[in-house]
């Protein structure tokens, strides 16, 4: 097995977290909890790669379209349909619309349990419920309800692979293997080496 370090994970900043300044920010949280960068770029995407990214998980539009309609109900409104696919289809149109409109980055991120560390520190997919202390939570304040009524994208600042097997997916989907770099970090040696020396002199 591969050692736990080697573990790597997909993160995006989307058109809205350049556009509100926050790539520094977001870096920054990233690299105090300990995750190395392997790989990063910027770019335009075409509407064609922003469908082929979100639909790399066959289960994604049956899972989205479930989590909003449950998102709704929790707190007593009634969703736009019953149907996770119908949903689906519309977020999507939307989602190309929203992930097209601006220049994004494209990250990948490396460390002990990468894809859920990243998931932690994106928070929640909808802002208004994220947690306080995540990017989502902390930095914007859209509704599904908000964005459902004026039929577009929730803006969430960031994207991050949500599976070890979606983030392995989604690295090959916008990086060429020559582009993610393998190299040594000196903090390495206090995350994960097993004995701690060679400190003192
Ligand atoms: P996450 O980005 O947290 O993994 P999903 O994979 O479920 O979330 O959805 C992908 C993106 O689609 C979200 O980040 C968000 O921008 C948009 N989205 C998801 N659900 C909705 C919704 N109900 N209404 C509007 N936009 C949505
Ligand atoms: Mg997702």
């Amino acid at each position: 097995m591969e050692h736990f370090s080697k573990e790597k994970t997909l993160v995006m900043v989307k058109p809205d977290g350049i556009q509100r300044t926050l790539v520094g920010e977001i870096i920054k949280r990233y690299e105090r909890v300990g995750l190395k960068l392997v790989g990063l770029k910027m770019i335009a995407p075409s509407k064609e790669k922003i469908e082929e990214h979100y639909t790399l998980d066959p289960e994604w539009r049956r899972i989205t379209g479930e989590k909003t309609i449950e998102s709704y109900k929790k707190k007593g409104l009634q969703p736009p349909s019953e149907n996770p696919l119908e949903i689906t289809a519309i977020i999507l149109e939307n989602l190309k619309k929203y992930m097209t409109s601006g220049p994004v980055i494209a990250m990948v991120w490396q460390g002990a349990h990468a894809v859920k560390i990243s998931r932690k520190i994106v928070g929640g997919t909808e802002p208004f419920t994220s947690d306080v202390g995540t990017i989502r939570g902390d930095f914007v304040l859209d509704s599904y309800q908000m964005s459902d009524a004026d039929g577009r994208a929730v803006r969430n600042l960031i994207h991050a692979s949500g599976s070890v097997e979606e983030a392995e997916k989604e690295i090959k989907h916008w990086f060429e293997e020559s582009e993610i770099i393998s190299y040594r970090l000196v903090q390495e040696q206090m995350l994960y080496d097993v004995n701690i020396d060679g400190i003192f002199e």
